[in-house]
């Protein structure tokens, strides 16, 4: 067996022999001509030559020789309901999807805009457009109107799939409306919208252009619609990045290398078998969901658990009864939901035979270690942070299991994946940080391997200047995330390169104040923000949800709490990085995908207009922040 470092070290000096390797895990209608094309950096053409379709790894070929294993499985908590394909029968609606699609004329290279809870039709949706050539965009569903008019004209679909509603905590979110809406409001229209009518919130239907999904799958009931075979640099789909740090932007993938990443990604990082279940408890609006919802288990010839609910809901043991019932060997989740479960009484986690469960793969935000030992504890289960990001499809920093075990340590997503020639850059002088323990912005040499974005949708110029284009004199992928290296190569995040505070000429990171803050015992969750202040230049400001909030029920006691809490952080960070106040509130701003708005906190703290809003959560929990800050 070669040793992580050495297989590591091969991807990198010997990149297309190994990449060569790794696309015999996908099938080939055509074989490609040349691994990569990096003959016009930063662009990179994986596996150029090449013929192939994204269905027919992820669902054809495992139809043929297993028909009958499960596939997709469906599990609703919101309207109590559990559906399982097996391969055969998720080969049969894909197809009957597609022929419907083909009948609305979409054509190879045409966007198909997927605007859907999470429901099977979704997965159809999105199997479809691979199957026939044409590119999904699927857009969160139950974003509002100017958030998915915006899509809409950067997507240009020729057709959006869409469904009468969704629906979260027993509550149903009425889609329809705000789909109209946001047609009426693009430039661009659709030719035709296809809804599927689950019964949860009557609409109206704009004749000739809205049709009923059920009504057509009846008509192709026995389609029969075969792959198209697409050059491996055929894009596959378009999605939007979170929009943390501002606005989103269009990641465009390929089809080969998408393919390849992560049918090796399932092989060395995930270590899920064909037979097994994966349970991933993202939602498709994202890129966890894209990677590691649908493709990533399909084409690992995995059954894949989709779950439309909470995690609390009926009870805080119903991802663990998934889990037993299901026996999912390899779980996909978020720190933040790992936090929302701390929360609840722990003789939920208990309760399940978690048995078959090898891992718990968490990633998308920080994993702070209290969350960490917690889950681990509770679930005697390796946990495994990764750390990757919605341009890159798949984890640069990982544990890779599959090639060599090694030890997880806590605060830390693991080494460079292979593939990835990750690099710290100092941001002053450009140079390569070597020495264990010295902050730097964590960089990637080009190509980035497969699977990696292939440029920004519609805006070469865009994908060059924002991503290639930051570190001084070099030709090197910006993560715009700070990281140290420890001595053993296990990389540690400390933040967005964006959320960096200068206070006094000392710059420091918003991450690790709040890492101080975090480890008082009453505070649960905090944000930390710089300020702009006339002497100092910025402040940090904090805003902290605490446990007991009872112990900072009156004025004096919330002042006797912020004084302990800023001692915590003179005691270990010194007193350069205390807080100018420490605020307490009952929320915090965070994406729909649980990441926190610093921007938009930052914003509304210097009287600014917070910008683009279009994915916050709970929009009550800035506002609550701004009424601390409007004198009254
Ligand atoms: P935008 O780019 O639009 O501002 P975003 O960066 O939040 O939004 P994503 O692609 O969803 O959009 O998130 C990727 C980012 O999430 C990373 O760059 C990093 O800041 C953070 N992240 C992801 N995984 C981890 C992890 N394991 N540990 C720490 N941070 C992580
Ligand atoms: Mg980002």
């Amino acid at each position: 067996m070669t040793s992580y470092a050495e297989f590591h070290r091969r991807s990198i000096d010997d990149r297309d022999g190994f990449w060569r390797e790794q696309a015999g895990l996908i099938d080939w209608e055509t074989p490609f001509s040349q691994v990569c094309d990096y003959s016009n950096p930063p662009f990179a053409k994986w596996f150029a030559g090449g013929r192939t379709n994204l269905c027919h790894n992820a669902v054809d070929r495992h139809a043929k020789t297993h028909p009958d294993r499960n596939a997709l499985i469906w599990v609703s908590t919101e309207v109590d309901k559990e559906v399982v394909y097996t391969f055969a029968q998720l080969q049969a609606e894909v197809q009957r999807m597609a022929a419907i699609l083909l009948a609305q004329g979409v054509k190879p290279g045409d966007r198909v805009l997927v605007y859907m809870p999470m429901i099977p039709e979704a997965a159809f949706a999105m199997l479809a457009c691979a199957r026939i050539g044409a590119l999904h965009s699927v857009v969160f569903g139950g974003f509002a109107s100017v958030s998915l008019a915006s899509r809409i004209d950067d997507a240009q679909p020729t057709v959006i799939v869409s469904a009468d509603a969704g629906s979260r905590g027993g509550k149903v979110v009425p889609y329809k409306g705000l789909l109209d809406e946001a047609i009426r409001l693009a430039q661009h229209k659709p030719t035709a919208v296809l809804m599927v009518d689950r019964g949860l919130s009557p609409f109206e239907r704009v004749p000739g252009r809205d049709h009923d999904y059920a009504t057509l799958r009846e008509q192709h009931m026995h389609a029969e619609v075969p792959c198209t075979w697409v050059d491996s640099t055929h894009p596959s789909y378009t999605l939007y990045t979170s929009g943390t740090t501002g606005k989103p932007k269009g990641v465009q993938r390929d089809t080969g290398g998408y393919a390849v990443a992560l049918a090796a990604s399932m092989k060395h990082i995930y270590c899920g078998n064909p037979g097994e279940t994966y349970f991933s408890t993202s939602d498709i609006g994202w890129v966890v969901g894209h990677s590691y919802i649908i493709y990533g288990p399909l084409i690992a010839g995995m059954a894949t658990i989709m779950y439309e609910g909470l995690p609390i809901r009926p009870d805080a043991g119903i991802w663990w009864q998934l889990v037993e019932k299901y026996k999912v060997t390899v779980m996909f989740s978020a720190p933040t939901a790992a936090r929302v479960l701390k929360k609840q009484d722990p003789a939920y986690l208990k309760k399940y035979d978690l048995s078959s469960l090898r891992a718990l793969f968490l990633a998308g935000e920080p994993l702070d270690e209290p969350t960490a030992t917690w889950i681990a504890g509770e679930l005697n289960k390796p946990i495994i942070d990764n750390y990757w990001q919605t341009e890159t499809g798949w984890p640069i920093l990982a544990i890779c299991n599959g090639v060599e075990r090694a030890p997880t340590k806590f605060g830390s997503p693991g080494k460079a994946v292979y593939g990835y020639d990750v690099r710290l850059i100092d941001e002053t002088t450009a140079e390569e940080i070597t020495e264990p323990g010295k902050k730097g912005v964590i960089a990637v040499e080009g190509p980035l391997p497969p699977g990696c974005l292939q440029t920004v949708w519609r805006d070469d110029e865009r994908y060059v200047k924002t991503y290639w284009s930051s570190i001084h004199n070099r030709v090197m992928y910006s993560t715009f995330d700070w990281g140290v290296k420890d001595e053993d190569g296990y990389f540690f995040i400390l933040g967005r390169t964006d959320d960096v505070i200068n206070v006094a000429g000392h710059r420091l990171g918003t991450r690790e104040i709040e890492e101080s803050i975090s480890s008082h015992p009453n505070v649960a969750e905090v944000a930390v923000v710089g300020v702009a202040d006339q002497l100092k230049g910025q402040v940090a400001m904090a805003f902290a949800v605490l446990k007991d909030p009872s112990q900072a029920d009156t004025p004096e006691a919330a002042l006797k709490l912020e004084g302990a809490i800023m001692k915590v952080v003179d005691d270990q960070l010194g007193a350069v990085a205390r807080p100018a106040r420490v605020r307490f509130v009952t929320g915090l701003p965070k994406t729909r995908s649980g990441k926190l708005l610093r921007r938009a906190i930052q914003a509304v703290c210097e009287a600014r207009d917070p910008g683009d809003l279009t994915t916050i959560e709970d929009p009550t929990a800035l506002l609550q922040i701004k009424d601390l800050f409007t004198p009254s």
